[in-house]
């Protein structure tokens, strides 16, 4: 089969790789319904985070169970099953808090794009729906697998309540994804930042009531305006970097919370001054399959339709561009056809 591999900075290429194969008794292989790009993935491309060799792209998938190991017991073939990024036992100490993404066994999943994927710990780590889903719903079951589960456990590090105000930092797929949680969770305001139109008129319509363009000192002044100069009850920090950190941190009232789950790059905290502005910090690896259930439910009943962030759909063998058209922002998130 034919797969995205990086190569170096903006080298991706589709290229032969190897048929996944079983090579533990737990593991399951999928044909993909779709892929797709995610933020994260533009790390590496850009040559922010370095690679040493050849890597094979992409975590996201939904799909077909095609094959499972002797071992799987719950997930069959035919199955159409959605997973995260980080597989997991689903029964580790870790786990069973909801912590997925800290499995004492937990392991990456690469090389989702691609038309076949190998998922460790298949029983664990997969979620089937009751029925293989329409077409129409492929793209916003896809988005559960890391942006739409990323987005929902921003909300809900954040602490965001009904009729809280929220702040989302970030107008990626995840920070406008975390738009519509915050809206499911019943906030009463939603602030985005963002000071591109298209992704404005998205966040509005995921549920935002006010957009912030400003950035910087500025930004974080605008959201004190808004806020009575309190700043914000929950902010969603969504991006990663010591910018937008800053920008989360000084946009949160005392005793406010933030969910960050930006993959960092260069952030640094000063502890004194955490200590003395009384704010709450949790964040992470999203521990998507926490929420899977849920989510895969709010999508096939069409209370939310996570999959509007795909704004470009590519053939798989054009995953090159794919990846150019989010680098230069020209697209929020690429959808491709395997
Ligand atoms: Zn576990």
């Amino acid at each position: 089969m034919q797969g995205a591999v990086l190569h170096g900075p903006r080298d991706v290429r589709f290229e032969q790789r190897a048929m996944p194969a079983i090579v533990q008794p737990t593991d399951a292989i999928i044909s993909l319904s779709a892929a797709c790009i995610c933020g994260s993935d533009l790390w590496p491309y850009r040559g922010i985070q370095p690679i040493s060799q050849p890597v094979p792209m992409g975590h996201e998938y939904c799909g077909i169970v095609e094959e499972v190991g002797s071992e799987v017991t719950s997930i069959t073939r035919g199955q159409f099953v959605i997973g995260s990024f980080f597989a997991s036992d689903n029964t580790c100490p870790n786990c069973q808090r909801g912590y997925q993404t800290s499995c004492q066994h937990r392991q990456s999943v690469v090389g989702a794009q691609a038309p076949f994927l190998r998922v460790p710990l298949a029983d664990g780590t997969l979620v089937p729906t009751r029925d293989v889903p329409a077409d129409g719903v492929v793209a916003s079951l896809l988005a559960l697998s890391d942006v739409m589960g990323t987005g929902w456990f921003a909300a809900d590090a954040a602490n965001v309540t009904p009729g809280s105000t929220v702040v989302v930092v970030g107008d990626g797929a995840v920070g406008l994804l975390g738009v519509l949680s915050a809206k499911q969770m019943g906030a009463g305001r939603i602030i985005a930042m963002s000071r591109h139109e298209t992704r404005q008129a998205l966040a509005r319509e995921f549920g935002a009531t006010d957009i912030v363009t400003e950035r910087g000192d500025q930004g974080i002044e605008r959201i004190r305006q808004l806020t009575n100069g309190l700043g914000a009850d929950s902010v969603l920090e969504c991006v990663g970097t010591q910018e937008s950190m800053k920008q989360a941190i000084e946009s949160t009232r005392a005793g406010g919370s933030i969910g960050y789950v930006g993959v960092p790059h260069g952030v640094t905290l000063d502890g004194a001054d955490l200590f003395f502005r009384h704010v709450r910090l949790h964040g992470g690896p999203a521990p998507v399959r926490r929420y899977l259930p849920r989510l895969i439910d709010l999508v096939l009943t069409g209370t939310i339709n996570p999959g509007r962030v795909f704004d470009l759909v590519l053939p798989l063998d054009q995953v090159a561009e794919g990846y150019r058209a989010m680098d230069e922002r020209r697209a929020i998130k690429t959808l491709l056809r395997p």
